[in-house]
């Protein structure tokens, strides 16, 4: 039966978008990471929404799972099939036009597979900013954007992608295609679908194209390096920043100086901004679209007030876009640096951010006192309250020993996290990786609501099986383990 439906899914995609030969399709089937490597019987790759419909029709009838793939840079796992090979990986790749720009508007419309950095582009084209921005934009793709809610650099001013959205195009998982491609900032007419799809990892539908927010394009772009003598001291001088810059903050990143020294050792063109060491830093940056009032001028007024009260111990503002670029591979460099460092145990969480100083220390004297000497790196975008909580291995110990503890200090941080009312997953989703974490923390009740939803928009468990929820005991989340 399997073989009678791929074949007329090659009828429908052409032979340009089936791929089923090993050494092609391997790079479909592997996470980011390394993480997970998995199976599947090929790679389609659709060139519009009738051809993803119509390939969501003949897997409806034959029940073959679906794993919508957009650039696979995601990190839990979600745009990856299981080992077991049961499934199609659905990628979005070649649908990458932009459909429309209205820039009266400050809307943008774009396929899924459209790459972020060439939204970006297409925006700047036309004298706006679509201010989505991370580390992986020279290949996610909008609709993997989309599917997990992403955040990145510019949270803090603009908001996460769920807020960027205004409209979606989606093809169901009985092939039907939803147009809500609605270009409209107010729309008060029931319930809001596309919030479902919007964070959903793909188990509920597979997202064909968006409508996105527009914003003027900034005119002036100042950037900081401050350092700080206490982590305590961090979310007040934040408070300070967002009001010296009339709200004009557009990133608040936090370093450790741990963080710091293991990126000048590692990674190329890294060297310490400042003459003396302190032990927390945090890298700052205001834009305006307008040229009238200098942030520059506000950007020092807050620089010196700060260093008199005592908050900020010294400080740098970037005197070129050069230097500017110089601050932010700071703040760039710490993961690859990390890699260096041997085994890293990493969380991606949130708390609420007036807590975010004493989840930090609380969480850090908790891990090194289950494994004295381990080296917690907390940093990210904590103008948001999102701490990328990593944890690398003690020096000189057995790297494979060292993850074994994997489980043991994800309890140890997620149960620090949620003492404060945060979140488990503040950016990067669920997928496989954190689905049993999702159990631990989420109430019943939220999971029951999840569960349902999922089970009202697919029935036949066909989008994604497996990803943010599996029944307990169920390795690819279509039957218990036998
Ligand atoms: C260096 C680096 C830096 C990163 N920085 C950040 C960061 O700052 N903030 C952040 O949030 N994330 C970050 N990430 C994680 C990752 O880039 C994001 O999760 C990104 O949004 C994933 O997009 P993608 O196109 O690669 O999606 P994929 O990895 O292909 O897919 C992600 C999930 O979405 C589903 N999916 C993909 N496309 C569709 C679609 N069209 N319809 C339905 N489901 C779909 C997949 O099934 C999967 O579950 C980073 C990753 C890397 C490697």
């Amino acid at each position: 039966v399997v073989s009678g439906v791929l074949d007329r899914i090659r009828g429908v995609v052409g032979p340009k978008g089936f791929i089923d030969e090993p050494e092609a399709l391997a790079p479909y089937l592997v996470e980011w990471r390394g993480l997970y490597r998995g199976a599947a019987k090929a790679a389609v790759r659709p060139a519009s929404t009738e051809e993803v419909a119509a390939v969501v029709r003949l897997c409806a009838e034959a029940g073959l799972p679906i794993v919508p793939q957009g650039g696979n840079t995601g990190l839990v796992g979600g745009g990856v099939p299981f080992e077991d090979g049961e499934s199609i990986v659905l990628s979005l790749a070649r649908m990458d036009r932009i459909r429309a720009i209205d820039p009266l508007n400050h809307t943008i419309t774009a396929e899924a597979g459209c790459i972020l950095a060439d939204l970006q582009k297409a925006a700047d084209e036309h004298d706006r900013l679509f201010p989505l921005s991370l580390g992986a934009e020279g290949s996610c793709r909008i609709g993997g954007n989309l599917s997990t809610n992403a955040g990145g650099v510019g949270v803090l001013r603009y908001g996460n992608t769920r807020d960027l959205t205004l409209g979606l195009e989606v093809v169901l998982p009985d092939g039907r295609v939803w147009d809500g491609l609605r270009a409209l900032r107010k729309d008060n007419t029931g319930y809001d679908l596309k919030h479902l799809f919007i964070g959903a990892e793909g188990t509920l539908g597979i997202i064909t194209a968006a409508t996105l927010k527009l914003f003027p394009k900034p005119r002036q772009v100042e950037t900081a390096f401050i350092a700080l003598r206490r982590v305590e001291d961090v979310m007040a001088v934040f408070a300070r920043a967002r009001a010296a810059s009339s709200d004009l903050l557009t990133a608040f990143e936090l370093i450790p100086r741990f963080g710091l020294e293991i990126s000048i050792k590692h990674v190329a063109g890294v060297s310490d901004p400042l003459a003396a060491p302190y032990p927390w830093y945090a890298l700052l940056e205001v834009s305006s679209s307008q040229t009238e009032t200098s942030l520059r001028e506000a950007l020092e007024a807050f620089l010196a007030e700060t260093i008199e009260a005592g908050l900020v111990a010294d400080g740098v503002i970037a005197a070129s876009g050069a230097q500017s670029q110089e601050l932010w591979r700071i703040r760039e460099a710490i993961v690859m640096a990390q890699n260096h460092e041997g085994g890293s145990i990493k969380h991606d969480v949130a708390v609420p951010v007036s807590r975010v100083a004493d989840f930090i220390i609380e969480a850090s004297e908790a891990v090194a006192r289950r494994l004295p000497g381990i080296r917690p790196v907390a940093f990210g975008h904590v103008g948001d309250g999102n701490i990328h909580f990593n944890l690398s291995q003690p020096v000189g110990m057995d790297t494979k020993a060292y993850l074994a503890h994997w489980a043991e200090m994800n309890r140890i941080v997620h149960d620090a996290v949620a003492a404060r009312g945060g979140s488990i997953s503040a950016e990067h989703g669920i997928g496989r990786l954190k689905r049993d974490e999702l159990r631990h923390y989420k109430s019943p009740l939220e999971l029951e609501l999840m569960a349902r939803v999922k089970q009202a928009l697919d029935p036949g468990n066909l989008m994604n099986p497996g990803k943010i929820l599996a029944p307990e005991g169920s390795q690819n989340g279509r039957r218990a383990a036998t």
